[in-house]
């Protein structure tokens, strides 16, 4: 623990003294040092790629003035590079806008089935490029739970397309619903759905870390994927908004299952 420590002067019936008081800021120490290591690691995601749009605008101007097909391939990458941090900057401000909302109960009735429904036809172009196939189990009844359904959908596109995007090519991402009238979770009626993938899992160790801001298993691999690393992020925090809950449950070398409960009332 770290302390802060006053002394203040007392005089106690004529004697001088001197009142200690110790406060312990091991928490405040803790958040502060988890808002710069947040700071230090979005300058650096947005350097990256800054550094990288600055370098070619060179290269163009100079080396490469007369060189058409050169140019052309720089301003690609130029390109994808403007992307990257297009995407960075669009999960930092929803991650802000969610933590920002947790405190307000969501409002809207949303019907879960017809959202993740939703969610799977916007990512099959997607998942067809990846060879990887969506497929959504359980009937189509509605299930209705408070929520708001901009967050939810983000939700659950953020878990399938990390199921397309860390799962096997040729294989499957498997999304089950089910209903219960005593979800566990809360003692009382709820919505479960588990997105399943078959791709290479997940280390247990890194299980616990994995909803932390820019944390990732293989940073190489997630940024090739266009991934910003703020994805499972931004889940948990709509979860809790929900007053949900949320499980990560991996075998390595076979597959991940991502479970979200939602009370349904
Ligand atoms: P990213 O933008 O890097 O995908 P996320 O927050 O969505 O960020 O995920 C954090 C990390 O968790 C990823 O970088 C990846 O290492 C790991 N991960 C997420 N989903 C899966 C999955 N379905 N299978 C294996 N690893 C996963």
């Amino acid at each position: 623990a770290t302390y802060d420590v006053r002394c203040s002067p007392v005089t106690v019936e004529g004697q001088g003294g001197a009142l200690l008081c110790f406060e312990d800021i091991s928490a405040r120490e803790q958040a502060e040092q988890i808002r710069r290591d947040f700071v230090a690691n979005v300058s650096h995601e947005l350097k990256t790629p800054l550094t990288a749009v600055l370098g070619f605008i060179e290269t163009i101007r100079g080396p490469a003035k007369d060189d058409a097909e050169a140019r052309d391939r720089f301003l690609e990458i130029m390109s994808r590079e403007a992307e990257r941090m297009n995407r960075l900057v669009r999960d930092l401000l929803s991650l802000s806008r969610v933590e920002s909302d947790e405190r307000v109960r969501p409002a809207e009735r949303v019907d879960l089935v017809s959202l993740v429904q939703s969610a799977v036809l916007t990512l099959r172009p997607f998942a067809d490029e990846n060879a990887v196939e969506i497929i959504v189990e359980g009937d189509d009844a509605p299930i209705f739970a408070p929520g708001d359904s901009d967050q939810l959908t983000q939700v659950f596109t953020n878990l399938i397309e990390n199921g397309v995007k860390y799962g096997a090519s040729g294989k499957t991402v498997r999304i089950e619903i089910s209903a219960s009238e005593r979800e566990m979770a809360f003692r009382g009626p709820g919505i479960r759905i588990d997105v399943v993938d078959q791709g290479e899992g997940i280390d247990p160790v890194h299980i616990p870390r994995l909803t932390e801001r820019f944390y990732r298993v293989d940073g190489h691999r997630s940024r090739e994927m266009g991934g910003t690393g703020l994805g499972l992020a931004i889940v948990k925090h709509i979860i809790n908004r929900h007053r949900g809950r949320f499980r990560i449950e991996s075998i390595p070398g076979k597959g991940s299952r991502f479970s979200v409960m939602l009370p349904v009332r």
